[in-house]
């Protein structure tokens, strides 16, 4: 029994390395497995599920066709790829899930969360992600024609990647007492999200006991992914793209 979890991949068409690496992953490590999570950020760009480009035509089929062979496959927004839909989940296999959850993992409840709402020190960012997480907002963005999308799509990118360059490293991580406000919200002791593109294993202290947060790695240069077996601790797992 194992459970696979993996986020940040930023599939996109420049980068067919990626691609190739994840449906390497998916026939080697996902195929057989009992579960596998996508924490967000599997997608660079998500304008909504009537584009299917080929590349996202490929991934569909190919989790299709692991979910069909028995594996479940939960996937979870990030703030890239937060407009994917009941429409691409069907044709994925796969189910939605909120960010954030909580799940039973063997035994240890886990919270899951793609991590973007803990850079709660980015004040400038979570106003933007209160707007673009709004249902009507989402609604009136995906009813303006395709070609729109990509346009505004283009931009949104720009605008973010200038802003990110001018802002200093804390910024761009969790906040660490946001970390345990959560964990204490949600009474758990132990966390898994992604987002940072920072992977480690954080031990800290929450609900007055011993507590663990498991930061995912993004797949830029290495394939990272968390493997959880019943009884043994999880194993955060790395090899060259
Ligand atoms: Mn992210």
């Amino acid at each position: 029994m194992t459970t696979l979890f993996i986020s940040d991949l930023h599939l996109e068409e420049s980068r067919p390395d990626i691609t190739r690496a994840f449906l390497a992953f998916l026939e080697q490590k996902a195929a057989g497995a009992e579960r596998l999570y996508i924490l967000g950020d599997f997608f660079e760009a998500w304008i909504g599920d009537d584009e299917r480009t080929p590349l996202q035509e490929k991934v569909a089929a190919a989790l299709r066709n692991v979910s069909g062979g028995g594996t479940e496959i939960f996937l979870m927004h990030g703030n890239r790829d937060f407009l994917i839909g009941a429409n691409f989940c069907d044709r994925a296999g796969a189910a939605l899930l909120e960010d954030p959850s909580v799940i039973d993992l063997y035994g240890t409840p886990t919270l899951l969360m793609h991590g973007d709402s803990l850079c709660t020190a980015d004040e400038e960012y979570q106003k933007l992600r209160v707007n673009m997480r709004n249902p009507q907002w989402q609604k009136m963005i995906l009813q303006r024609p395709l070609k729109d999308r990509q346009q505004m799509a283009r931009q949104l990118r720009e605008i973010s990647m200038a802003k990110n360059q001018d802002k200093e490293e804390f910024i761009m991580d969790v906040t660490p007492g946001e970390v345990v406000r959560e964990m204490e919200a949600h009474g758990v002791q132990r966390m898994i999200h992604g987002h940072t593109h920072r992977p480690a294993e954080h031990a800290l202290t929450a609900n007055g006991q011993p507590a663990k947060r498991i930061v995912l790695g993004d797949w830029a240069e290495n394939v990272w992914w968390l493997e959880v077996t019943p009884g043994a601790s999880p194993i955060l797992g790395k090899h060259p793209l």
